[in-house]
C-alpha cells in the first residue's frame, strides 16, 4: 500500500487542479491519497469524485496555518473533519482574510522596488483560493525578476527580507480543539522543519497533545533528521499515529508524489479517529 497523506492542488498553492492531483497520484503508483491545501476544503467534491471515477483512495483533509505565542509558524493537518463546522469556519475566515491583507502589504513593499503590483499577483491566484507568498513569487517570476519559486523564497519572500509581513493566524492548540470538534483527526505537519525557519519550544507540542493532538507527520523532507528521531520518540510516548507525506505542490515546489508514505496501520487509526466526513477507501 502507497500512501501518501499531504499535497496541494491549485485551491491553494498547488499547481494542479483537485482532479489532475487525483490522476497524478494514479501515476505517481499511490492507492491512497489525501488533499490538504491550505486553510481551504474546496477542492474536496472534485478530487473525491475523479478518485472514485479512477479507483484510487481519498482521505479529505486541510493544513490549517498557526501561529504560536512565540510567533512561530505552525501548520496544522486535519483529515476527515466536518468541512460545515461553524467555528473552525469562521477561524478560517479570519486567517483568509488576513492573508489577503497581509500579501497586499508585501507586494507594496515590493512594488517599491521591483515592477510588480496587486493586480500581476492576482492572475496567479484562482478565485477564492488561499493567497500566499507562493502567488506572489508566481508573478514575480512572470516578470522575469527571479527565475523560480524556489529562488523567490531564499532572496525576496524569505521571512528574513525586508519585505516580508507576517499575518495573524490560530494558536496551534486552540486549532487542534477545533479540529477535534468537527469530528476531525489532527497531525502536527512538518514539526522540525528547521530549514524553514525556527520551529517551535517543547512545549507548544505538550500543549496540543493536551488539547487531542492525534499524530505527527514524521516522514516529510523538511524534518531534520535529528528531529525525526525526536518526533519518533514522543509518538512512541504519547501513542501518537505516526504518518509521511510528500507534501506535493505540482511545479511549485521540488517534492514528488509518493516520496514518503504512511503505514496502512496509520491510515486505519485515523480512518476510525475521523468522524466528520467519509474516507473513500
Ligand atoms: P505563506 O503561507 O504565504 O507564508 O507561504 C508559505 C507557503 O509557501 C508554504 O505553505 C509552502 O507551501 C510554500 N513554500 C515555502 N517555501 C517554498 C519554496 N522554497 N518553494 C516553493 N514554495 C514554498
Ligand atoms: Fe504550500
Ligand atoms: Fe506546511
Ligand atoms: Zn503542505
Amino acid at each position: 500500500m502507497r500512501i501518501d497523506l499531504h499535497t496541494h492542488s491549485n485551491v491553494s498553492d498547488g499547481t494542479e487542479s483537485p482532479s489532475a492531483l487525483i490522476r497524478s497520484a494514479v501515476a505517481a503508483g499511490l492507492d491512497v491519497v489525501a488533499l490538504t491545501d491550505h486553510d481551504q476544503t474546496s477542492g474536496w467534491v472534485a478530487a473525491a469524485a475523479t478518485a472514485q471515477e479512477v479507483g484510487i483512495g481519498f482521505i479529505p483533509g486541510m493544513e490549517i496555518t498557526c501561529q504560536d505565542s512565540q510567533g512561530i509558524s505552525v501548520h496544522l493537518l486535519s483529515y476527515l473533519h466536518d468541512p460545515n463546522y461553524q467555528p473552525l469556519l469562521d477561524e478560517l475566515d479570519l486567517a483568509l482574510n488576513a492573508r489577503i491583507i497581509r500579501a497586499q502589504r508585501i507586494v507594496e513593499r515590493l512594488a517599491e522596488d521591483y515592477p510588480i503590483n496587486w493586480d500581476l499577483v492576482r492572475e496567479h491566484c484562482q478565485p477564492g483560493s488561499t493567497v500566499g507568498r507562493p502567488h506572489i513569487a508566481d508573478a514575480l517570476v512572470a516578470a522575469g525578476i527571479v527565475e523560480n519559486r524556489n529562488e523567490a523564497f531564499a532572496n525576496v519572500l524569505s521571512f528574513r527580507s525586508r519585505y516580508y509581513v507576517a499575518h495573524p493566524a490560530v494558536d496551534p492548540a486552540t486549532a487542534v480543539q477545533l479540529v477535534r470538534e468537527a469530528g476531525g483527526v489532527p497531525v502536527f505537519a512538518h514539526p522540525k522543519a528547521s530549514a524553514r525557519g525556527r520551529v517551535v519550544a517543547d512545549k507548544t507540542f505538550y500543549d496540543m497533545i493536551d488539547a487531542g493532538l492525534a499524530g505527527v507527520e514524521v516522514y516529510h523532507r523538511d524534518n531534520s533528521e535529528e528531529g525525526k528521531r525526536w518526533l519518533l520518540k514522543l509518538a512512541t510516548e504519547h501513542d501518537l499515529i505516526i504518518t509521511g507525506s510528500s507534501d506535493y505542490h505540482g511545479t511549485g515546489k521540488l517534492n514528488r508524489l509518493g516520496e514518503n508514505l504512511t503505514e496502512p496501520e496509520m491510515l486505519q487509526r485515523i480512518i476510525q479517529e475521523g468522524t466528520g466526513s467519509q474516507a473513500l477507501v
